[in-house]
């Protein structure tokens, strides 16, 4: 009786502890009146545990709480770089094996993507200034590279930027390695990556670009989707284009984590304002995050 007065008029303003703890109260007088009773348990049983679903359904109400502490660093980045972008190109599948290469997307939509490799050079001014552009990138890292502080690309992927493979070593013979070593470089950073940032990467940039049918077999081996390569460099403070003189719809742009990051990222920016494209990431683009 004096339970169901509770239920009704308490719930609202009793904490969530205070609840929990009448009804654990009652929990261990049910208990000891079965105890005394040394028998029969199914009947009371069934009574101590109706009053505690009733709490848990009451204490659901100061559930939103510990997600509310969640929104702020959600609401900090919207989940999609897309704003409301619907896509009109897919990912091809593996084929017999195969993972897919792309070195563009084959779009009109005014859309470039941007890739940031290696991760040498590590400066919080760099993050700072992706952000302040308002760009987020796929992060092709290798081991070799960012060993001696992987935890410092948290802050990019903070900004909602993705980490993705490129293998651990970075050895520019890669293609001329076997298949099974190219499969460990590939399959280890992946383990890596996963491990250190919570998310396992969907693609894969060979060092210094090249690629064989047996590095599509080991890419789709180790998981991942696709093989990312470019046609457009942001280098040495400038643009450099492998087609044309200007950034092209669809465009995949590489970069560097190097001393002069600020002066490709620059010459990035202004390329692409005076293509009046927008700077997608390629993992929302092509749905694959
Ligand atoms: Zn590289």
């Amino acid at each position: 009786m004096p339970r169901h007065l509770h239920a009704t008029r308490g719930s609202r303003r009793l904490p969530a502890l205070l609840a929990a703890g009448l009804v654990l109260v009652l929990i261990v007088v049910a208990g000891v009146w079965i105890f005394g009773r040394s028998g029969t348990t199914a009947g009371p049983a069934t009574a101590a545990s109706s009053p505690s679903a009733g709490a848990g359904s009451r204490t659901a109400t100061p559930t939103p709480s510990p997600s509310a502490t969640a929104t702020p660093g959600a609401t900090r980045v919207p989940a999609s770089s897309l704003d409301g972008l619907v896509p009109d190109f897919k990912l091809p599948p593996i084929e017999n094996g195969l993972a897919p290469v792309l070195t563009k997307i084959p779009t009109e939509q005014k859309v470039v993507f941007l890739t940031i490799d290696d991760g040498a050079v590590k400066r919080s001014s760099d993050v700072a200034l992706l952000a302040k552009y308002g760009y987020r990138a796929s992060l092709f890292l290798a081991n070799a590279f960012i060993a001696p502080d992987p935890a410092f690309f948290k802050q990019y992927t903070a900004g909602g930027s993705l980490v993705e493979d490129h293998s651990m070593t970075h050895n520019l013979g890669f293609i001329n390695l076997g298949y099974e070593a190219q499969k460990a470089e590939i399959c280890q950073m992946a383990d890596f990556e996963e491990k250190e940032y919570g998310r396992r990467p969907v693609f894969f940039r060979p060092p210094g670009g090249p690629y064989t049918e047996s590095v599509q077999r080991a890419v789709a081996a180790c998981g991942l989707k696709a093989i990312i390569d470019w046609e457009a460099k942001a280098n040495a403070g400038g643009m450099q284009y492998q087609v044309g003189d200007k950034l092209r719809p669809g465009e995949i742009v590489l970069m560097h984590f190097r001393p002069e990051f600020a002066q490709d990222l620059g010459a990035f920016a202004a390329a692409q304002k005076a293509a009046g494209l927008k700077v997608v990431l390629l993992e929302d683009y092509l749905g694959v995050k």
